[in-house]
């Protein structure tokens, strides 16, 4: 099966405006790519604007080709090939009055400056005409690239007014660019923090899930305190700042270990950087709770984090643990991410990470010896003629724990075992 070709998508970008340009209207790549190919990094997808109204985009590329995403908007996706991708084509607009801060209440088909006038930040307002290779800034993006720079385009106090998620896509976008916050953003920002909450879970959700895996993890955690929004998408992780840690002779409060652990996780999943974020507070549970209802975690997020932040510690001294104690660790779907997560730790307070290593290796054990079948099973019991019933658990349990120290080797051993259990 194919995939997305980074050549053949930028070439199907260019066609795209080539096509609108050959039929009289105005178009031009805008926004994050114009900014990724900027800065030399390659863009994720492709955005186009023009001056052709959405039923005229339809028209020139055809109905079979061409998806009504978000019509209102006046946003048509034009559908390529499996290696070309998808280009969102989208008509010069103006939002006009947000009363929710959110949604525009109206939208109005405009021109490319007040279409460039919208957009979040300087940087995410320019234009680039492929064709005649030349970028259009109407809001001084290119001297703010640049110099690396996010500032908000106009009045940075009545654009994060009109939409309180251009918070967190301030801070986001700093971080990853490795970017500075204009000071007047920043100012707006701090001021209107505490209103960030109004945005829904899931959208801070999706904020918060880039902010913790891109490589700027740590200027994206800086930023939020710096601009008091921790104190708004996640309260309890505030409570580090300055909360000493035991045995430490550098000083360093828990906020700061916890960013050391951060930058050391290779590639981290979210799970596993939320599980980092909150390990060392008194009731880590308790704080990706409280994220998962102002961020909307998947399942499976919620409990990696949970699980990751509760294992935080259980396997600095594996080689000395019963291995009853450590198999189940090293069987767990997230055992990659918690040995990160104990890399990372060792690494930050300068420990060597020995139990890490015994871990891996054991890890690297056939499978039949990492995790033998069990001697016995419910079944087995049951047709054995043991009752099933409440201790049938714990039988299993105590079983497995036998077998993997080394105390019950056969099945024989382990009927036996039960039969002594039972007759007491
Ligand atoms: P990414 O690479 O993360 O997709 P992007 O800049 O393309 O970055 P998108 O969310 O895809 O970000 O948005 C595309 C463009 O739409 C932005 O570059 C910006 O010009 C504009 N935009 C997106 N969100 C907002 C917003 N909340 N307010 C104003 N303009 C926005
Ligand atoms: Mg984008």
């Amino acid at each position: 099966m194919s995939e997305l070709d980074r050549d053949q998508q930028q070439t199907f970008a260019r066609e795209i405006v080539d096509r609108l340009r050959s039929r009289g209207y105005e178009a031009y790549w805008a926004g994050g790519c114009v900014r990724d190919q900027l800065l030399g990094k390659q863009p994720k997808d492709y955005d186009v604007a023009t001056s052709a109204t959405p039923d005229q985009v339809r028209e020139v590329f055809g109905k079979r080709r061409t998806l009504a995403i978000g019509a209102a908007f006046g946003v048509i996706a034009v559908i390529g090939s499996r290696e070309q991708g998808v280009v969102e084509v989208a008509t010069f607009r103006r939002d006009t009055s947000y009363t929710d801060g959110r949604h525009p209440d109206a939208v109005v088909f405009s021109t490319p400056e007040e279409d460039a006038q919208r957009r979040d930040f300087t940087i995410n307002g320019l234009y680039y005409d492929p064709l005649a290779e030349r970028v259009i800034d109407f809001v001084g993006g290119v001297a703010d690239l640049k110099q690396g720079i996010v500032r908000a385009i106009g009045d940075p106090v009545a654009r994060f007014n009109e939409d309180k998620l251009r918070l967190l896509r301030a801070v986001r976008m700093a971080a990853r660019f490795g970017f500075h916050l204009d000071t007047a953003t920043m100012q707006a920002i701090q001021a209107q923090a505490d209103t960030v909450t109004s945005v829904s879970p899931e959208r801070i959700g999706q904020e918060m899930r880039q902010m913790l895996t891109i490589d700027g993890r740590v200027q994206a955690l800086e930023l939020l305190v710096e601009s008091r929004l921790l104190s708004a998408v996640l309260p309890a992780a505030v409570r580090l700042i300055g909360q000493p840690l035991n045995h430490d002779e550098r000083k360093q409060d828990a906020w700061q270990f916890t960013l050391e652990v951060l930058s050391l996780l290779p590639a981290p999943t979210f799970a596993l950087s939320l599980a980092a974020l909150v390990h060392l507070l008194d009731d880590p549970a308790a704080a990706i709770t409280s994220a998962n209802e102002r961020w909307r975690l998947s399942n499976k997020e919620h409990e990696r984090a949970r699980w990751l932040a509760q294992q935080a510690t259980a396997l600095v001294d594996a080689p000395q643990l019963a291995w009853s104690r450590v198999q189940p660790l090293l069987v767990h779907e997230g055992i990659a991410e918690l040995l990160d997560l104990h890399a990372a730790r060792a690494a930050a307070a300068n420990r060597e990470a020995e139990h890490v290593a015994f871990c891996r290796a054991k890890l690297a054990l056939p499978q039949a010896e990492l995790d033998p079948p069990p001697l016995v099973t419910g079944n087995d019991l049951l047709q054995a003629g043991f009752p099933g019933g409440p201790n049938f658990a714990r039988w299993l349990h105590d079983l497995r724990v036998a077998q993997l120290d080394g105390k019950l080797t056969t099945r024989e051993a382990a009927l036996a075992q039960v039969a002594a259990w039972h007759g007491k």
